[in-house]
């Protein structure tokens, strides 16, 4: 058995999104997983009573500690988990910005995953470059390289150490796709736990689209089955997303970051305080406060956004367990356009997610036009075109009466296709199975634009069959028509026609 197999488990899957174990010195924990960032100097909830709201594990800053004398004597006489008195996992993190600050930064790496170490820390960090998005590409590839070999010299102190902890190997490179896919590939294997770095200020912008990006590049060059933390995101609004994209730790500093503002945090946004009448949320501290109490209270407004960030959480692992991850992160998506461009920007790279995706469990629910590149549509596309499909096919729109299934005629082999939108078409035997079954309502323009594209690949890949299409008016749309006229130009295509309705319609009650 690795080592690997041993850290973190997978037990239940989801788009890319996963239930694992990860196994820590202190304990295992399930993920995907909010850490609560502590400040030892400044703490707005103390961890006991984060640990009474099911917080299982936390990230502090190791950097802190270490500059400030008396946290570090603490800390180096109790360790990090007496210093805060926290039983479970703590994750450190080294202060990689405030050490690019000072300089230095190969001895300050060493010396402070040391200290990380000593203090008996689950997840050391090295120090990692946070390099910024956008910036020239080659300081992304020089700051690229300062961390990677901070982290190739964390692993070899550590395994000198002989410490328990586990090492997290942050990827970096900026908002560079190859730079990110390096980096990933270049770590696979050095580290127990992945962070994907740097991302905070993309959250800041809402550029979601890129932080979606970031995500996929830093994904497709690491293991599968490695642990990834997405550092700085603690958003509710952002998790659905993120875990459906792979990400299985976040650490949440938001919670108290906008409490300090006044911010309210929902899974749909952030609200302003001082403009809400009512408080949206059935957590003990909006029960027994009003929003204008609440926003004289930070450490009560810290709580709710700490228990919303929790609570989203749980939805988030028991849709994995239903397998209705998807419908979550389209519900979440809507709630704001630049999480919706996200989503579009993540299914760019839908052939990878089908590849690793698990079959689905639960019926298709077509979300809209973002819902076309799900893996069952790709899934559906790519057996559909492995298939024998004969000498002849008759592609409808709807089930004909009198037609049950495909037929051999004197020795040939014909097939009956219905047209279902989004998955294309689709063999009439097959029509009751699933996922193709499930679709619930009538495609809109994205569905059968995708259902059309599907067929004008089987035409492609089927160069000695001949085609009959009859379609019903539904069809008839004038943005359909240039595919429609491409169509009508193969020459294997006999005959295609689209007309008023004159079969029943397919129905899947
Ligand atoms: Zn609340």
């Amino acid at each position: 058995m690795s080592r690997r197999y041993e850290l973190f488990e997978i037990r239940e899957k989801d788009v890319l999104g996963r239930i694992g174990v990860l196994n820590t010195p202190h304990g295992k924990v399930e993920t995907p997983l909010l850490m609560p960032v502590i400040n030892p100097n400044k703490l707005i909830l103390s961890p006991q009573q984060m640990k009474r709201m099911g917080v299982k594990m936390l990230i502090t800053n190791a950097y802190i500690i270490y500059r400030t004398p008396e946290l570090r004597e603490r800390a180096q006489r109790k360790g990090v988990h007496g210093l805060l008195g926290f039983d479970g996992p703590i994750m450190t993190d080294s202060g990689s910005y405030q050490l690019s600050v000072y300089g230095n930064l190969e001895v300050e790496s060493d010396e402070i995953v040391r200290f990380q170490s000593t203090i008996g820390s689950d997840v050391v960090v090295p120090v990692d470059i946070p390099t910024p998005p956008h910036v020239p590409r080659r300081r992304a590839e020089k700051e690229l390289g300062i961390t990677l070999e901070n982290v190739r010299r964390a692993r070899q102190l550590l395994n000198e150490l002989k410490g328990s902890g586990l090492l997290a190997a942050p990827v970096q490179g900026s908002t560079y796709p190859e730079l990110r896919h390096r980096a990933a590939l270049e770590l696979s294997g050095i580290g127990d736990v992945y962070p994907i770095g740097a991302v905070v200020p993309l959250m800041e912008q809402y550029r979601f689209d890129v932080l979606a990006q970031v995500i996929m590049h830093s994904k497709m060059g690491l293991p599968p089955c490695a642990p990834v933390h997405l550092f700085g995101a603690g958003h509710p609004m952002v998790l659905a997303l993120a875990v459906a994209l792979g990400c299985d730790l976040f650490d949440s500093a938001a919670y108290a970051l906008y409490a300090a503002k006044g911010r309210y945090l929902t899974p749909q946004g952030t609200q302003v305080l001082s403009d809400m009448q009512e408080l949206p949320c059935a957590c003990p501290v909006c029960a027994e406060h009003t929003p204008e109490e609440l926003g004289r209270n930070e450490m009560a407004l810290a709580e709710h956004n700490l228990r919303v960030a929790l609570t989203e959480l749980k939805l988030i692992r028991e849709c994995i367990r239903e397998g209705t991850l998807t419908e979550l992160v389209q519900q979440r998506c809507r709630a704001h356009p630049k999480l919706l461009s996200a989503l579009r920007a993540a299914m760019s790279h839908a052939s990878y997610i089908e590849e690793i995706a698990p079959q689905p469990r639960a019926p298709f629910f077509y979300g809209g036009p973002e819902s076309v590149q799900r893996p069952e549509v790709i899934r559906h596309r790519r057996r559909l075109l492995d298939m024998d499909i004969g000498e002849s096919c008759l592609v409808l729109s709807g089930r004909p009466r009198g037609v049950h299934g495909s037929r051999g005629v004197h020795g040939s082999h014909h097939t009956v296709c219905i047209l279902i939108a989004p998955f294309g078409p689709c063999p009439i035997e097959l029509c009751e199975t699933f996922p193709v079954n499930t679709v619930s309502i009538e495609g809109d323009l994205e569905a059968k634009q995708c259902a059309l594209e599907a067929l004008e690949a089987l035409i492609l890949a089927n160069p000695s069959c001949s085609f009959d299409i009859e379609l019903d008016e539904s069809w008839c749309i004038p943005l359909l028509l240039p595919i429609i006229g491409r169509l009508e130009a193969f020459n294997n295509v006999k005959h295609i026609d689209v007309k008023k309705e004159i079969h029943e319609g397919m129905s899947h009650e």
